[in-house]
């Protein structure tokens, strides 16, 4: 599939100017880094599968892109997550409403089976199934990140930066990985939003050898995975009165911990927008229930 490269633009926040590439445009179907790490699966030829199945959360911002490249690659999607909470059933809401209207097949698990589910899924072996791990973390994806990498590599050489940090979030940490990979030229900085630190790397090793150049920065204060937090909202404001809107889950969060690195970071700064917007409607309903919003 051909596509322009995703263009790059200034942000300043606390009287630092940030390079923000613009990952979240490249097509509103497939959120930011999804697009990038399923790159590979839309040169496949659609009759090389009949189904694709996957695994992970119900609001998960990967089981939407899937679900979009299935219905465009004519494939059956079968996703297994954990039972979900009745409301949900009646009204299903967000993504989930989004995945089911691409035609997503929802194999719902009580949390007691799911991990014996989702073994019995990595192991299965059809022919006609491709199997593809929770949130993309295949290797597959350093196909579509390689091409992100020469990308950041062209605009480098073009604004003549000496010394440059690319920073993006991390739930399996596969972006930000094989990112560090294709760029030995730069730091590759990320932070935890799912795992603590330890969890995170033993979830890169998984794929590869851990990059020396990527480093993992860790906020000071601990934060409970897709939850909302009075600060997170409040560096989601900053980010959006500053002219760009980043997700409530990831992006909020490795704009917390950048920014308390902010004073240690010499050299210029690219901040990979990993998308995920289409999520904050259901985010943001969540901080006016708990009346944070
Ligand atoms: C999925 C996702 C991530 C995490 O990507 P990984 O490659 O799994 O680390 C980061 N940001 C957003 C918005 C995402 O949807």
């Amino acid at each position: 599939m051909r596509f322009p490269p995703s263009t790059v633009e200034p942000i300043t926040l606390r009287g630092r100017t940030i390079h923000v590439k613009r990952d979240d445009l490249i097509d509103p179907r497939y959120s930011g880094n999804k697009f990038r790490k399923l790159h590979a699966l839309f040169d496949i030829p659609a009759d090389a599968y009949r189904r694709l199945i996957s695994w992970g959360g119900n609001q998960s911002n990967a089981m939407l892109s899937i679900a979009a490249l299935c219905a465009e690659q004519g494939w059956r999607f079968e996703y297994t997550t954990k039972r979900m909470p009745e409301r949900l059933h009646a009204k299903p809401a967000g993504n989930l409403a989004a995945a089911l209207d691409f035609g997503m097949v929802l194999n719902e698990v009580a949390a007691g089976d799911y991990e014996d589910a989702v073994a019995g899924l990595r192991s299965n072996s059809d022919s006609d199934t491709l199997v593809l791990a929770q949130g993309g973390a295949d290797a597959l994806a350093r196909i579509g990140i390689e091409r992100l990498a020469g990308e950041i590599r062209d605009w480098r050489e073009a604004a003549g930066i000496e010394r440059l940090h690319v920073v993006t979030p991390a739930g399996t940490g596969t972006t930000a990985a094989y990112l560090a990979l294709s760029l030995p030229e730069c730091r590759v900085i990320t932070t935890p939003a799912v795992a603590d630190t330890d969890d995170l790397k033993r979830q890169i090793e998984r794929l590869m050898q851990l990059p020396a150049n990527l480093q993992i920065l860790r906020s000071a204060r601990r934060f409970r995975f897709a939850t909302p937090d009075a600060e997170l909202l409040s560096i989601h404001r900053e980010l959006c009165a500053a002219g760009i809107e980043f997700d409530l889950i990831y992006g909020a969060l490795m704009w917390h911990a950048l920014l308390a690195e902010l004073d240690c970071i010499e050299g210029e700064i690219l901040y990979v927008h990993s998308g995920g917007l289409a999520g904050n409607a259901t985010m943001l309903d969540r901080y006016r229930h708990q009346g944070l919003f």
